[in-house]
């Protein structure tokens, strides 16, 4: 039963013409589906109305081909050509009850239209923001009455799919109409530039235009960003951020408001805490008496009941905590809080529109497949057999996978060698910014603690002879060899395909060592070949324990993998700010006593560090002895009676926590119907011909 502390967030809220049935409003987000997977698109956003969320959003759907995001994968609704494959959205929505929300965009000059291959156009003369070699035109009157024109043919569009409410996209300095807005972008002399009232016209209009096509059946939302966190060069909620809402305060059915960039309103909680937008988005409510929905990674009833009471927010807005857990609003009204799948703020959903790929999630590996694969967060197959399985190692795969096969109702018995459960998501999480990520553990544990059929038993480290005896002693078929990776020592990575050459004499570590506690001081380099979060955060807990560090790297950019994840320019500048020296587009030639040989990566001119450690990020390799021993003995696996061996996560290809926990999951659905490699595994989406 729902706690009656509760009860406020399953309050109905009217927006507009239209109202939802709770206050749980899952705002736009980008997914990597889109126009491309169109059935995808449309079987997540629909399991999201399954899970609760009274408002579920598409992502940013373009209006015309003179502004496209290819070849990142977003919505598209250029013609009527588009509509069924919105349609389905719309419809997968509307099936759970669930209001359905789409949001219409013109991006100016922000999109590049590599497809369509029409000139950019923006609010002035101004270069394409992604470094691309062209600049957009000025746009004219005429194009000011076309882009009005065809938002216009959208939101009547929208309204004959059936969405609820349409929206009106002027965020994240992203959107044309925010580039009229601000004083950086606009040059213009006429009506459209100068005073803040000529240049906030076009969302008026715009705003006007919506209301006048679609106000009659449709909700009228308004996405704006009150701050851009870069002072006076861009909006700032005290100024104009306020003007603004002040001025169109009663324009929208809703205020959808955040801050910006996308890597701020996005953040991290390496970088940012739940709740973190409240301190800009606060006055809005004040201001307004329309709903307001807001953003800040909630995933704590509590946290979202005090938004709602102490009017900072009228709905609970999330991207990344119903993708974590399409079902959270669902388990809030049934009383089973402890069972939230929470978020744990790393932005490897992100990852997957930079990357154009589709969406994937480290806390939830059915998100995105809920069409190609048919997964759905809460339910899983019963089990096919009696057989019992083994599972050596309790990281987030060996955990995933005993958690999964449990429900399955499989009887499960995990083997750890630790004295805690956790692998590498137990020791990174005791890293700097990273204790969001024991969510990963303590959400598997939690969920096992219910299972009978599952047990955890710690200080168990098992070889072969001992997996053999285990075997026979509790009558188990299976086993799963989850043991994951360790750093390399040789600094094995992707420049060195050798060991680094290296004199005796200096003290060499990787960031497995760090991570165990060996303390050491001095001049430490850190040298990352690995590229994502773990060379920065080793440098960063080495200075923290007084060490002065330099970090070395053979890519262009610190971390540099991170800037898939919105992190890499809050890295850099963490780094910074903590006297990190930062050395890029640099190897190790070789290693002397208290000597580092670097090796410039295309010049070849070497520059000497001397430093008294060297701290290795390089490649991980498998921890999969194991595994060989066993499955090179196939007369002691018949004798004990085991079926099979299987090696799952890091132990097979070392690669994110996501792709571990993905990897166990899709181990325990497959466990009795092992995938068939001669077949394409997942339904396809084919382009219609
Ligand atoms: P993954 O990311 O694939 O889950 P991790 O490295 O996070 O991998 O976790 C692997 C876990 O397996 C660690 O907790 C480690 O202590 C444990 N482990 C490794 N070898 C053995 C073994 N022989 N017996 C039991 N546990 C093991
Ligand atoms: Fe949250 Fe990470 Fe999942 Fe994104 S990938 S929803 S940030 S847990």
């Amino acid at each position: 039963m729902r706690d009656p502390r509760y009860d406020i967030l399953f309050e109905p809220v009217k927006i507009g013409p239209v109202t939802a049935h709770n206050r749980f409003y899952q705002v736009p987000h980008c997914n990597g589906l889109g126009h491309v997977y169109p059935k995808a698109e449309a079987a997540m956003r629909g399991m999201k109305a399954q899970g609760g969320w009274a408002v579920v959003s598409t992502q940013e759907v373009e209006i015309h081909p003179g502004s496209e995001w290819s070849p990142h994968i977003e919505g598209r609704l250029w013609d009527e050509g588009d509509m069924k494959r919105l349609q389905m959205t719309a419809d997968a929505i509307h099936e759970h009850g669930a209001l359905a929300a789409i949001e219409i965009t013109h991006n100016g000059h922000a999109s590049a239209n590599l497809y369509s291959r029409l000139p950019a156009m923006g609010v002035s003369e101004m270069m394409i923001d992604s470094y691309q070699p062209a600049q957009a035109y000025a746009m004219s009157k005429r194009d000011i009455a076309d882009v009005r024109r065809w938002h216009r043919k959208a939101a009547l569009r929208s309204k004959q799919m059936g969405f609820d409410i349409v929206y009106v996209y002027a965020a994240h300095d992203l959107a044309l109409p925010f580039h009229f807005i601000s004083p950086q972008r606009n040059q213009r002399t006429d009506e459209y530039g100068g005073s803040l009232e000529n240049r906030v016209r076009f969302l008026q209009e715009l705003l006007e235009d919506t209301r006048d096509a679609v106000g009659d059946a449709c909700g009228i939302a308004l996405r704006f960003t009150v701050d851009q966190l870069i002072g006076e060069r861009g909006m700032v909620a005290e100024n104009e951020g306020r003007e603004v809402v002040e001025m169109l305060a009663e324009y929208p059915d809703i205020w959808d408001v955040n801050i910006s960039d996308w890597s701020n309103d996005s953040a991290t909680s390496r970088f940012a805490e739940e709740g973190f937008q409240e301190k800009y988005t606060a006055f809005v409510n004040k201001l307004t008496t329309k709903p307001v929905v807001g953003v800040g990674r909630f995933t704590s009833p509590d946290a979202m009941v005090s938004q709602i009471k102490r009017g900072v927010l009228d709905m609970i807005g999330a991207a990344r905590p119903s993708i974590a857990d399409p079902f959270l609003p669902s388990k809030i009204e049934s009383g089973q809080v402890k069972d939230i799948r929470e978020c744990i703020g790393c932005n490897i959903c992100v990852s997957g529109d930079m990357i154009i790929a589709p969406i994937r999630c480290t806390q939830n590996p059915t998100m995105g497949e809920e069409f190609r694969r048919g997964w759905h967060p809460e339910k899983i197959e019963k089990a096919a057999s009696s057989d019992a399985v083994l599972i050596v190692g309790a990281g987030p795969s060996g955990l995933e996978a005993a958690m999964s096969l449990g429900r399955r109702g499989y009887n499960v018995t995990v083997a750890e060698a630790n004295d805690h459960a956790g692998g590498r998501v137990h020791c990174e999480s005791q890293l700097p910014g990273l204790s969001a990520w024991r969510r990963v553990v303590d959400y598997r544990l939690g969920q096992i603690d219910k299972l009978d059929n599952v047990q955890v038993f710690l200080h168990s480290a098992l070889n072969k002879q001992q997996v053999l005896e285990f075997a026979k002693q509790l009558n188990i078929q299976h086993v799963v060899v989850a043991t994951g990776s360790k750093w390399d020592r040789d600094g094995i990575g992707r420049v060195h395909r050798q060991p680094i050459p290296r004199d005796k004499g200096m003290h060499i570590l990787t960031a497995d060592d760090v991570m165990a506690g060996l303390r050491i001081s001095g001049h430490i380099v850190v040298y990352d070949d690995d590229h994502y979060y773990m060379g920065s955060v080793i440098a960063e807990s080495l200075v923290n324990a007084g060490a002065k560090v330099t970090l070395v790297t053979p890519a262009a950019d610190v971390s540099v993998w991170t800037h898939n994840t919105l992190e890499q320019i809050h890295i850099e500048k963490r780094l910074g700010d903590l006297g990190i020296s930062i050395v890029e587009k640099h190897k190790i030639q070789r290693v002397n006593n208290k000597q580092i040989i670097l090796e410039h990566v295309v010049s070849a001119k070497n520059q000497t560090i001397n430093a008294q450690h060297l701290v290795l990020v390089t490649a991980r390799r498998p921890v999969s002895s194991l595994y060989f021993d066993l499955d090179n003995d196939a007369d002691s696996l018949d004798h004990a009676g085991i079926k099979s061996v299987t090696r799952i996560g890091d132990c097979l290809a070392p690669s994110t926590i996501a792709a571990a926990v993905y990897h166990g999951h899709r181990f325990a659905r497959e466990f009795d119907q092992p995938m068939n490699i001669d077949q394409v595994p997942f339904k396809r989406e084919y382009v219609e011909i």
